[in-house]
């Protein structure tokens, strides 16, 4: 099984996730493996395989995708002590699930990556 059916499955809810946040446009849930107390990503509801394949036709989907970040960030309490976003791209830069998703990472200090 290609790795992404299981993002496909979490948004129509054929597998069980923690799901925080469904609307038109994007899916946001727990991370299985959380790496922060508040670990949670945000995908597309139609399928992009990765950040290479944003352009001008759906990039309004990453700006949905950032905006509906900020405000889980707010609901979760994690906005005025600060969070990271984190979107890996391919095998140089960690991507293991293979569509497109934002990690929103918070609730401690973070150890500096760049
Ligand atoms: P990445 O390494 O950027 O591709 O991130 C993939 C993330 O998906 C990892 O942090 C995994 O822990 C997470 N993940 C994989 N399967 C599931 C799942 N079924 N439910 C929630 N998170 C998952």
């Amino acid at each position: 099984m290609k790795n992404y059916i299981i993002f496909k499955k979490i948004i129509n809810k054929t597998i069980p996730a923690d799901i925080v946040y469904q609307d038109k446009i994007v899916t946001a849930f727990k991370d299985i493996n959380p790496q922060a107390p508040i670990h949670i990503l945000i995908i597309p509801n139609i399928f992009i395989i990765s950040i290479n394949e944003i352009n001008e036709n759906n990039s309004y989907i990453i700006e949905h995708m950032f905006r509906i970040s900020l405000k889980i960030a707010k609901k979760e309490n994690i906005s005025q002590d600060g969070y990271r976003i984190v979107i890996n791209c391919n095998k140089n830069g960690g991507q293991e699930i293979n569509y497109l998703h934002m990690h929103l990472l918070g609730g401690k200090k973070l150890g500096k990556i760049c």
